[in-house]
């Protein structure tokens, strides 16, 4: 795992550095759905920091068993309203906002243990009816909406792009989120903190770098093929 690791980074240094990036602005989720916490710790040895869970039952269970402090863990999955409590409780950074109605429970459930939750707003760019996310011209209100909630703070926006077996592919739907974002940067207050966008997965994580991911979401790459 560790040689599976550390070919990761020195993939994403080296495109950051071809793309005229600084590699530091690039930040690895180590994606660990249906990995076990044995698996999770071996990946803390070689390094990993931040990691990224999809089921919040699951998660939370492995977050408690492996209790440390040092390790940040991000919510990639699609979280339902009445999951806000437990969500705020165990993450740093929700990437999955898709509705007005869980932003409210989110800033509800922050607010009741005094935290400033973090999170992007999720974006279906493709508009396949099978994803979850936010239609993109609703995207720019609903950040706006959220960004009268005193206890979530919006870093930024997330997509999945439609599965295609060649990355580059994928390019055009990375272009349309970092645009969108550059959008609503522009036309949100000054002093904003509209900078992230989580992009990228292990067959894809080049391209999306390329077009100015800075959160890029791996799992098979390090791990191997889920069961
Ligand atoms: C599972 C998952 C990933 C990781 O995908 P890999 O292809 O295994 O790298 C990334 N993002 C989300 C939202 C996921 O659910």
């Amino acid at each position: 795992m560790k040689n599976k690791i550390t070919h990761i980074w020195e993939k994403i240094r080296q495109t950051a550095v071809s793309c005229g990036r600084d590699p530091e602005t690039v930040k690895l989720v180590a994606v660990t759905k249906t990995v076990p916490p044995e698996l999770i710790r071996q990946a803390m040895d070689a390094g990993l920091r931040v990691f990224g869970e999809s089921y919040i039952q699951e998660a939370s269970a492995k977050i408690d068993a492996i209790a440390d402090k040092n390790v940040s863990w991000h919510f990639i999955g699609h979280l339902q309203s009445n999951k806000a409590k437990i969500a705020v409780r165990y993450f740093d950074l929700i990437h999955s906002v898709d509705s007005l109605n869980l932003a409210e429970a989110l800033n509800r459930q922050a607010e009741a243990i005094h935290k400033i939750q973090n999170i992007l707003v999720q974006v279906n760019i493709s508009g396949e009816s099978t994803k979850s996310g936010t239609a993109a011209e609703e995207a720019i209100a609903l950040v706006n909406a959220i960004r009268w909630m005193e206890n979530l703070s919006v870093k930024g926006l997330m997509t999945i792009p439609p599965f295609f077996d060649q990355p580059e592919k994928a390019r055009p739907y990375f272009k349309a989120l970092a645009g969108l974002k550059n959008q609503i940067k522009n036309q949100s207050p000054p002093g904003n903190q509209i900078n992230e966008l989580s992009m990228g997965m292990s067959g894809d994580f080049e391209v999306a770098i390329e077009e100015g991911a800075t959160l890029v979401r791996i799992g098979t790459a390090i791990f191997g093929e889920r069961a």
